[in-house]
C-alpha cells in the first residue's frame, strides 16, 4: 500500500542503502525510497505518511549523515526534482535540491559574488540551509533571505530572522518534519573572473588539507568556541588512530574517514572515545556537527 501510493506521487524505488545515499558510504538498508516530482506530490505524500505513522527521512546529499546498519523500516525522502533556479540581477531563487557546488558555478557565471565559500560544501541548497554550512568566515545565513517551507501540511514563506541561524545550526533543526523547498539568496554583482579564481583557489586549498578523496562526512565535531577540533584530536595523539573501518584521517583530524568496510557504529564509537579523551584532557566538550541517524 506505501510502495503504490509513493509511486503514484514520485520515483520510488526498494532497494537503496544509506551507503548508497551518503558520502561516507555507511548505512542499512532502506524500506522505502521516493523523489517526489513537485511539491503538490510531496505534500500528499508528506500527509499520507503522517495519517499512516510511518516515520520518514528527508535527505539531501548525504554528506552530513551518518547511519546505523540496521535496515531503516521508513521512507526516505529526496527532493531531488526540486532543482530549478532563476538568477534575476543579484536575487536569485534556487530549489532545495540543487547541489550547491553546481549552483556556485552558475552564480559566478551570472557574475555573482557572494557564495564562493560553498563551492567546496558538496550538500544540496536545503541541507546547506538546514546545516546553516559554512566555510572561511561565511555561512549560508550571510545570504538567505527566505526560505519557502512545507510546514506542518502549509507552504509558508519565512524570512531569515525567523530562521534562528547561528554557528552549523537554524530551526529546521528543531522541526525535522518541515521541508525546505526553495529559498531566496542575496547575492552582489562581482567580477566572474574573481570569483573563479576564489572558487579553484579554496577548491586547491581542500585538496591539500581534506582527504577529499577519502569517504567522510566533512569535519565530524563543530569546533569548539576560540579552538579547532582537529588540534585538540591532534593533542590527544588520535590522528591515524582506527577503530574497525573508521580512521581519523592523517591529513586531517577533524575528518573521519571510512577506510572500506566501516560502520555507522564505528564511526560514533570513535567519536565517542575523542570526546571523551579531549574532555579528560583538555575539559572541553567536543560537539558533533556529523549528524547521526537510525543508530
Ligand atoms: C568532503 C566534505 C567537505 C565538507 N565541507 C563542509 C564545509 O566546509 N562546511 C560545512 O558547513 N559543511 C561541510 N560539509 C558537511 C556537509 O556537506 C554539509 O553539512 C551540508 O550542508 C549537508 O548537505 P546535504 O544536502 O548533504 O544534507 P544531508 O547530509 O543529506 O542532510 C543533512 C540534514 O539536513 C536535512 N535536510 C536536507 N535537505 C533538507 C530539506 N530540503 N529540507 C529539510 N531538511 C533537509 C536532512 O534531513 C538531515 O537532517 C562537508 C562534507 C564533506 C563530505
Amino acid at each position: 500500500m506505501i510502495k503504490d501510493f509513493l509511486s503514484k506521487h514520485g520515483d520510488y524505488r526498494s532497494d537503496r542503502s544509506f551507503r548508497e545515499l551518503t558520502t561516507i558510504k555507511m548505512g542499512g538498508e532502506i524500506a522505502h525510497y521516493v523523489e517526489p516530482y513537485n511539491i503538490d506530490d510531496l505534500r500528499q505524500i508528506v500527509a499520507f505518511l503522517k495519517a499512516n505513522h510511518v516515520p520518514f527521512k528527508t535527505i539531501g546529499n548525504g554528506s552530513n549523515l551518518i547511519c546505523g546498519s540496521s535496515r531503516f523500516e521508513g521512507v526516505v525522502i529526496s527532493l531531488r526534482h526540486f532543482d530549478n533556479y532563476e538568477i534575476n540581477n543579484s536575487t536569485v531563487y534556487v530549489e532545495a535540491g540543487v547541489l550547491a557546488p553546481y549552483f556556485v558555478q552558475q552564480a559566478v557565471k551570472a557574475g555573482l559574488k557572494g557564495l564562493e565559500f560553498a563551492g567546496g560544501i558538496p550538500g544540496t541548497i536545503g541541507g546547506l540551509i538546514y546545516m546553516n554550512a559554512g566555510a572561511y568566515k561565511k555561512e549560508m545565513a550571510d545570504i538567505v533571505r527566505e526560505v519557502l517551507v512545507l510546514k506542518d501540511d502549509e507552504i509558508v514563506r519565512m524570512q531569515k530572522d525567523e530562521l534562528k541561524f547561528r554557528y552549523r545550526y537554524s530551526l529546521f533543526q528543531e522541526h525535522p518534519r518541515w521541508f525546505i523547498l526553495a529559498a531566496y539568496l542575496d547575492l552582489e554583482p562581482g567580477n566572474a573572473e574573481e570569483s573563479r579564481t576564489i572558487v579553484e583557489d579554496r577548491a586547491k586549498r581542500r585538496r591539500e588539507s581534506q582527504p577529499i578523496d577519502m569517504p567522510s562526512a566533512g569535519s565530524c565535531f563543530r569546533n569548539p568556541e576560540g579552538d579547532f577540533a582537529w588540534k585538540l584530536i591532534d593533542g590527544i595523539g588520535y590522528r591515524g588512530h582506527r577503530l574497525g573501518g573508521v580512521e581519523v584521517s592523517t591529513k586531517h583530524s577533524n575528518f573521519l574517514v571510512n577506510t572500506g568496510e566501516g560502520k555507522g557504529e564505528d564511526y560514533l564509537a570513535l567519536a565517542l572515545d575523542i570526546q571523551e579523551k579531549v574532555k579528560e584532557k583538555y575539559d572541553i566538550k567536543l560537539i558533533m556537527e556529523a549528524e547521526k541517524f537510525n543508530c
